[in-house]
């Protein structure tokens, strides 16, 4: 079996306090060779770096999350390039635009989300777009400021914009989300879509699948997810690893050694 790529874990919070050690151990005995960690707030770096510096294929991404704006500062944009010139991440991100979360500014989300595309595109890195009810207005700045591409991660939206992220570069990220049985559209678009379009993701401890209820997820769900999309898309779950994590590494730009 291929190994597989969890394009979106965040095994540095807390969740996985008690327990990392063998949470990451458990991922790697799965077959899942490779996370990425994103950040969320500039004083989220170390503890991203911390988990990247003592688990093997965990890659980072510094950026500042849009749902975190409370916290963010004008200044930490620039702690955010001094952060890349030190440590060169796999992406920018976690960024973008929340129109769910109603009590989240819009103007200040949008100003962190513009400023950190310039910065990717200032230094030729891909991004991590996190987008609810927003995917319209990501994609109008992604038109803007030319960013080599990225991934769309927890993609919900609809199979119009999906193209449009794809003709822009992007990846749609698939976790958790398209596994429980009600959730039509996403399966749809899950089944429909290129597979050379789609990555891997859990977006740990969040968004678990459905045989975890309302549990913590964990990067060893990446192998089930799979299979799941394997059977969802009537093909064989080693087609998925391979395809998805070759999608991945083709988006992120990186090479074989980075990988272990
Ligand atoms: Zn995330």
């Amino acid at each position: 079996m291929p190994d597989f790529f969890d394009t979106h874990c965040h095994l540095d919070a807390s969740e996985f306090d008690a327990d990392r050690d063998t949470v990451h151990a458990r991922a790697r005995a799965a077959g899942v060779a490779v996370q990425v960690v994103p950040a969320v707030t500039r004083d989220n770096f170390a503890a991203v770096a911390a988990t990247c510096a003592r688990y093997p294929g965990c890659l980072p991404a510094w950026g500042l999350h849009p749902m975190r704006i409370a916290v963010h500062r004008p200044e930490h944009l620039a702690d955010l390039r001094a952060q890349i010139e030190t440590r060169r991440p796999v992406a920018v991100g976690e960024i973008g635009l929340d129109l769910f979360v109603r009590e989240l500014d819009y103007a200040t989300q949008e100003y962190f989300y513009v400023e950190q595309l310039k910065i990717a595109r200032d230094h030729d890195l891909p991004v991590l777009l996190h987008g609810r009810r927003a995917h319209d207005l990501l994609l109008k700045q992604l038109r803007r400021i030319r960013v080599r591409g990225g991934i769309a991660h927890a993609f919900n939206g609809s199979r119009q914009q999906a193209d449009e992220f794809i003709k822009l570069g992007f990846r749609l990220g698939f976790g958790g989300a398209f596994t429980w049985p009600r959730a039509n559209q996403l399966r749809r678009l899950a089944v429909e879509l290129p597979l050379e379009a789609i990555v891997l993701e859990t977006d740990s401890p969040d968004i678990p699948p459905v045989w975890l209820g309302r549990d913590r997820n964990s990067p060893a769900e990446l192998p089930r997810i799979a299979r799941t999309l394997a059977e969802l898309r009537d093909t064989d779950t080693e087609t998925v690893a391979r395809v998805t994590t070759q999608n991945a590494r083709e988006v992120l730009a990186l090479s074989a050694a980075e990988m272990t």
